[in-house]
C-alpha cells in the first residue's frame, strides 16, 4: 500500500531529479568559459596501487585535508588557484570517455527504505562493461558509497575502472540548480573532501576529478574547492538518460553529439535512469562504427 509519505517521497525526488533530462550546461557558471580541457599532469600508469580496503579507512591519511599527499594522482592540481574545468579532451585521436555518475540523495535513500527492491546501482552496466573489458569512469557521491560498499569494492578492483568524486549527498552547488536542495557555502570545501575520503579508502584507480552535481557550479563554489586540489569535469555529451522511458533517445544523443576527445554523462543510478543499461550495447557498437574507443577519462584528457 502507498502511504502518502512514499508518495510525496516520489514526487519529490521526481521533482528534485527529473530537470536532470535538461541538457546540463544551462549553468555552467562564468568559469566554463576558461580551459576546456587541460593536459593531465600525470599518465594513467602513474595511478596508485589498488591495495587500500575500506577496513583502513581509519588509518588512511585523510585525502581530503592533505592536498600536497594527492600530487600523483590524475586530475591533481594546485591547491592555491581556482580548480580547472574541463567538459572534454583534445579533439584528436579516437579516444573518448564514458563516465557514469552514482547519484544517492537523502530522498533517494528514503525511497530505498520505503520501496521494496529500488536500487540505485544498475549492476547490468557494470557487468556488461566487465564483459567486453570496457573501461569507464564513475563519479561516485559519499552516499553512494556508504549504501553499496560491495558494488563500489568491485568498481575499485577492477583495473579498467576509475573513480571520482561527485559529491556527499548531491546537494546543489549553486542557488539555483534544478531544485536539488542547496549545499551551505562553508560546508563546500568539507562536503567534497569527505566524499574523497570514503572514496579513496577503496584503492584502487583513484582521482582527483569532481563533477558537480547538474553540472551547476560558480566562482563561489569553485573557490571553496580550490584548496583540494581537484579538476572539475563536466561532459560535452551530456545523454539524457535520468528518467529514460526508452533507450532509443539516449543512444542517439550520445552518437548525435560524440567526437573524439568527448566526455559522456551517464548514470549508473538504475531506478532513475532505468534505460541507462538496454542503451550501452547500442552506444558501444555505434562508437565502434564510428572508429571511437572508450578510455579512462584520465586518458581521454591527457591525449584525446
Ligand atoms: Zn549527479
Amino acid at each position: 500500500m502507498a502511504t502518502l509519505a512514499a508518495v510525496v517521497g516520489a514526487l519529490t525526488l521526481l521533482a528534485v531529479l527529473n530537470p536532470l533530462r535538461q541538457p546540463d550546461g544551462a549553468d555552467l557558471g562564468p568559469q566554463s568559459s576558461g580551459a576546456r580541457f587541460v593536459e593531465a599532469e600525470v599518465g594513467a600508469g602513474d595511478r596508485p596501487e589498488a591495495s587500500a580496503t575500506p577496513s583502513s579507512v581509519s588509518s588512511t591519511p585523510s585525502a581530503g585535508a592533505l592536498p600536497g599527499a594527492t600530487d600523483a594522482l590524475p586530475g591533481a592540481t594546485r591547491t592555491d588557484a581556482l580548480p580547472p574545468v574541463v567538459d572534454h579532451g583534445p579533439r584528436r585521436g579516437n579516444k573518448v570517455a564514458l563516465t557514469f555518475d552514482a547519484d544517492m540523495t537523502d530522498a533517494m535513500r528514503r525511497q530505498m527504505r520505503g520501496g521494496a527492491g529500488t536500487s540505485y546501482a544498475n549492476l547490468k552496466i557494470i557487468d556488461r562493461l566487465e564483459q567486453e573489458g570496457v573501461p569507464a569512469t564513475f563519479f561516485l557521491t559519499g552516499m553512494w558509497v556508504e549504501q553499496y560498499p560491495d558494488v563500489t569494492r568491485r568498481l575499485a578492483d577492477n583495473p579498467r575502472f576509475e573513480l571520482a568524486n561527485h559529491t556527499y549527498g548531491h546537494h546543489a552547488f549553486t542557488a539555483d540548480c534544478y531544485g536539488l536542495p542547496r549545499i551551505a557555502p562553508r560546508k563546500m570545501t568539507a562536503d567534497v573532501a569527505r566524499t574523497f575520503d570514503l572514496v579513496s579508502a577503496y584503492g584502487g584507480r583513484q582521482t582527483r576529478y569532481f563533477r558537480f552535481p547538474g553540472l551547476c557550479h560558480d566562482r563561489a563554489a569553485l573557490t571553496a574547492l580550490a584548496p583540494l586540489g581537484l579538476t572539475v569535469v563536466d561532459g560535452d555529451v551530456v545523454s539524457g538518460d535520468p528518467f529514460a522511458t526508452a533507450w532509443q533517445p539516449i543512444v542517439r544523443a550520445v552518437l548525435d553529439q560524440v567526437r573524439p576527445g568527448s566526455v559522456i554523462v551517464l548514470h549508473v543510478t538504475e531506478a532513475n535512469a532505468p534505460m541507462t543499461d538496454e542503451a550501452l550495447p547500442h552506444i558501444l557498437a555505434g562508437l565502434a562504427e564510428r572508429g571511437l574507443e572508450p578510455a579512462l577519462l584520465s586518458e581521454v584528457l591527457a591525449t584525446g
